[in-house]
């Protein structure tokens, strides 16, 4: 697409939006009066206008049957964890067996790395990404702790080689590297701080050569990009749901597991009484039958309530269609890039962290403010534009096609604008 800097391309490009009726799905915060330009979502999703009404009916369900609304009413509880397994397998491409909601992000990198890193012999390194999140880190550290492998000696922190972003052959060559002493690569699809997307499959495949697992933390990737895990082999996966995908602060979390490893009841795991087939799961006999698929990974029943949240935001990702979405995504990123440096005066004070390549990255930009960055983010915020601010001089600029618009991305630099002329240059 040719773009141009002006607020009519910008309003024409509106106009013919497919997708232009999502905006209308979700509150937008107001500030002075005036609809802010939520350029958060990589962060905390807006609330779906629909969310109030899906959390109603559970409320309602409670205060009906009370106990029996585990059994009784549209969507039994006790069931409950069923009713996303469509979406969320469209959304990662995967099967249903290999798709369930449960817990919170990092409770589920921990179940996953109970399943995954198992140190054998000489094979006890795990891989994972210079800057990564730090409940990640953490994650990994504690269970190389909890079986006696020094984290100091035996986990690998790769740093990109050009201080920003990985070439995947930089990743995949040090998977080879290591060979038979890995055991696990822990990486994003997207990650938080660069913005950039990974090739999962690129990833995968060489850490199975390896003989190594691979899993992926999706929490910037899900509801941002269509992915392909089922096919793309991939060995697990785990992501949270309030950020791109809009379902409520500390929102259900969701996780991935592979065909070939889920359907194998005896692969090891941490059990619960969830855990166990839903069949035979009140006889209480204390003998661990797994459920089938990826169930047998959950330890306790349903969050109703989080998930009820869960439910409303999934139901518009399947009225949008993930691929109309990132079609959108694709357009509107490319324009605030376009924006960002076709302007003289802005490009002269940023640099964009973010890959240039369109598929090698989501919906956010990360941009380097090279002076000032903290007075300039301030005064974004204090127009309005909510984004978020990352140490040393950072700030994430994340427009979503579900209810961001061309316009907002014009207008986003336009103030922008303004501010480096008082505060740059
Ligand atoms: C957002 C995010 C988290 C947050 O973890 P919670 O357990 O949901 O609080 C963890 N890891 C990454 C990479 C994230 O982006």
């Amino acid at each position: 697409m040719t773009y141009q800097n002006t607020p009519d391309f910008a309003k024409t490009q509106d106009q013919k939006d497919p997708l232009s009726r999502f905006r209308k799905e979700y509150h937008i915060p107001k500030k002075n009066n005036k609809e802010v330009i939520y350029f958060c979502g990589n962060s905390l999703g807006l609330q779906p206008k629909r969310t109030e009404s899906f959390i109603q009916n559970e409320l309602q369900s409670w205060k009906e049957h009370g106990v029996e609304g585990h059994f009784d009413g549209d969507r039994p509880w006790a069931e409950y964890h069923h009713f996303s397994k469509k979406s969320l397998a469209r959304l990662v491409g995967g099967l249903e067996e290999e798709v369930v909601c449960m817990n919170n992000l990092t409770t589920n990198l921990h179940l996953l790395l109970a399943s995954f890193y198992q140190p054998d012999g000489k094979r006890v390194k795990v891989m994972i990404e210079g800057g990564a999140f730090p409940s990640d880190h953490y994650a990994v550290e504690s269970h190389m702790e909890h079986l006696g492998v020094s984290p100091k000696e035996h986990l690998i922190v790769l740093q990109p080689a050009d201080g920003k972003t990985f070439r995947t052959e930089e990743i995949t060559e040090a998977i080879l590297k290591r060979g038979d002493e890995l055991a696990l690569i822990l990486f994003p699809g997207v990650q938080y701080y660069s913005g950039q997307y990974f090739d999962m499959k690129a990833i995968s495949e060489t850490a199975h050569q390896v003989g190594a697992f691979a899993g992926f933390d999706l929490a910037h990737a899900m509801g941002n990009l269509p992915m392909n895990l089922h096919d793309e082999n991939i060995d697990f996966a785990a992501w949270c749901s309030y950020k791109y995908l809009n379902s409520g602060p500390g929102g259900v979390s969701g996780i991935f597991i592979h065909q070939r490893h889920c359907s194998d009841p005896n692969f090891p795991k941490l059990k619960g009484w969830w855990g166990h087939d839903h069949n035979t799961r009140f006889n209480m006999d204390n003998q661990f039958v797994p459920n089938p698929g990826v169930d047998a990974w959950m330890l306790s029943n349903s969050n109703v309530i989080s998930t009820a949240a869960h439910h409303a935001s999934l139901e518009l990702f399947d009225e949008a269609g993930m691929a109309a979405l990132r079609k959108k995504s694709l357009s509107l990123t490319g324009y605030l890039e376009y924006l960002l440096s076709s302007d003289d005066l802005i490009s002269r004070n940023i640099d964009i962290l973010t890959p240039t390549d369109p598929e090698a990255r989501g919906c956010q930009l990360s941009v380097f403010i090279a002076k000032n960055g903290k007075q300039i983010y301030d005064g974004l915020i204090a127009q309005g534009v909510i984004l978020d601010w990352r140490e040393p001089n950072v700030i994430r600029v994340a427009p979503t096609p579900m209810y961001n618009t061309f316009s907002e991305v014009y207008e986003f630099c336009q103030i922008l604008k303004a501010l480096v002329i008082i505060y740059g240059a």
